[in-house]
């Protein structure tokens, strides 16, 4: 099936333009007998949320198969490497006050079959180094500051993400796109022409012009415009497990030496990010405006930041949590905030976008405007968000902190039956690698990724509960996982280093 003769896409955000680019690379000079157009319809006057800066791996992944290299979009946009997240009191067990999450990839294979064994016997009541900190590559090199990108003579990558400023990746995705054909119109939306047969026909712009298309991807964030507003597609909500719904925002001036780990550290209603840019660090608070007042949130985040008589003015967002029904709906589909978010704990809404307009590309080049494959599609994407969502809410439920917010997330009792059966694999003893494979859930989030958080929270069976391992078990030594790392670190330089080696140096006068 060839593409859609007419892509009109609503929004110029991070999901806008990032479908902008991927769309144009597949599809603008794949068949010049069937010419193939992509027009950007934005209003700088609403403008973009401005938010979002961390990333999962999958954006490596989207600016390689652009053909955009990191010395080219890194220093435009302020990014610096990330190697995965930092969770700072989510749990006041002794021990467990923080661990990281970090991007596992084939080095880590060497160590993380001893991380689940030392879990497996911590879960009988064995005693065993099963903190998630002894395990991993990413965060031996994220605890020293290394970057990502290893000597020559070493035969691993790490999988990493990055960390970025949005609106200069926004503009940087806008000039790619523009340079591959891709027409780029501001005005404001005022009304959309339906169609005959319920399809959009066309979107009508405050100045009078119309623009006409045979695909509209709504990209136009929480106003979802286009798939919701228009067409009716219908809104499930994530608010009987996830409770946080304002975000308050805050930059600070860039660390010397930028981290490479966003932190994301529990508060008295939700948590606090920090986002470190070559240019400053971003810092927000996301939490519940049940449990807390606009200016409590604003207060506590100023004192976490030492920022209590600073006069610099905090920004404060409304985040619409839940994801469409369908995500493509007639000729429509829904990107981004229009399509649905899973509140920013680890940075996944990027990841989601890229995912969905790739899974579109390939339904689409499948059946065209087929039912058949749409109903798969939607029944894919609505997946991939059931299980992000999960790992998102295991955060919550598993947490073991004081507080009204924090208790009542404990007792959250709304949960699918995947993390449930999760949660019994764990505590019951039983294989999780096992139970992942049963569910199917690896694509989402991997093994070692729900190793980190069960074990990264302290949360092992209650002595009552234990049910030992049935053979002999071999002891653990996490001494020879550090020493590995050890020398596998001796391999990457300064994260600092390997940023500056992207910067252009200024033209001699
Ligand atoms: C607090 C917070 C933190 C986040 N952190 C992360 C993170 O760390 N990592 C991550 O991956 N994601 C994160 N996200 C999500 C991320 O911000 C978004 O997924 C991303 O920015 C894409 O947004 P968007 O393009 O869908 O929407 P927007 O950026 O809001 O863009 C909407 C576009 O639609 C246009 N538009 C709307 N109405 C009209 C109209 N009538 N006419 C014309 N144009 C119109 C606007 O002008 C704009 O161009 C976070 C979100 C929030 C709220």
């Amino acid at each position: 099936m060839a593409a859609p003769h007419r892509i009109v896409i609503l929004g110029g955000g991070s999901a806008g333009w990032m479908t902008a680019c991927l769309m144009a690379a597949r599809w603008l000079s794949k068949d010049a007998a069937q010419p193939v157009s992509i027009t950007l319809v934005e209003s700088p006057a609403i403008g973009i949320i401005g938010v979002g800066e961390g990333s999962t791996p999958q954006l490596k992944a989207l600016f390689d198969r652009l053909g955009i290299t990191e010395a080219e979009w890194m220093p435009a946009c302020d990014a610096t490497y990330k190697l995965g997240i930092r969770f700072t009191g989510w749990s006041e067990r002794a021990g467990y006050d923080s661990y990281f999450h970090p991007f596992p990839s084939a080095i880590d294979l060497h160590t993380e079959g001893a991380f689940a064994h030392a879990c497996r016997l911590k879960r009988g009541g064995i005693e065993a180094p099963a903190h998630p900190d002894h395990w991993f590559l990413p965060t031996k090199l994220a605890d020293a500051k290394l970057g990502p990108h290893p000597d020559e003579c070493f035969p691993f990558e790490p999988s990493y993400g990055y960390h970025f400023d949005a609106h200069k990746l926004g503009a940087f995705l806008g000039d790619h796109a523009r340079g591959r054909g891709v027409t780029h119109v501001e005005a404001r939306i005022a009304d959309v022409e339906r169609a005959a047969s319920g399809a959009i026909a066309a979107l009508l712009c405050e100045d009078g012009r119309r623009i006409e298309g045979d695909l509209f991807v709504d990209s136009s964030g929480f106003a979802a415009l286009l798939a919701e507003r228009t067409l009716g597609a219908r809104f499930l909500p994530f608010a009987q497990n996830l409770f946080n719904d304002r975000a308050v925002v805050m930059p600070t001036p860039a660390a010397e030496a930028p981290p490479i780990a966003t932190q994301a550290t529990a508060l008295s209603a939700g948590w606090a990010w920090s986002i470190p840019l070559t240019a400053r660090t971003g810092n927000g608070y996301v939490y519940s405006s049940r449990h807390l007042s606009d200016d409590a949130a604003e207060t506590e985040l100023r004192r976490h930041l030492g920022m209590l008589d600073d006069p610099a003015e905090a920004r404060f967002l409304k985040m619409k949590v839940g994801r469409l029904e369908d995500s493509w709906t007639a000729n429509c589909l829904a990107v981004g905030l229009a399509q649905g978010f899973i509140e920013p704990l680890e940075a996944t809404a990027l990841h989601i976008v890229i995912a969905t307009v790739e899974e579109f590309i390939s339904a689409y080049e499948a059946g065209g405007f087929a039912a058949q494959h749409r109903a798969q599609f939607n029944a894919r994407i609505a997946r991939r968000y059931e299980g992000i969502r999960d790992y998102i809410v295991a955060h919550y439920r598993l947490n073991r902190r004081s507080g009204d917010y924090w208790r009542e997330a404990a007792g959250l009792d709304h949960l699918s039956d995947d993390l449930k059966a999760m949660m019994t694999a764990w505590f019951t003893g039983q294989d999780m690698d096992e139970t992942i494979a049963r569910l199917d859930i690896a694509g989402f989030y991997a093994s070692a990724s729900w190793h980190c958080i069960f074990a990264g929270y302290g949360t092992f069976p209650d002595d009552a509960k234990l049910r030992a391992p049935a053979t002999p078990q071999e002891q653990i030594d996490a001494a020879k996982a550090t020493d590995f790392h050890a020398r596998c670190a001796l391999n990457f330089a300064p994260h600092a280093e390997q940023l500056a080696a992207w910067r252009v140096p200024p033209a001699p006068l």
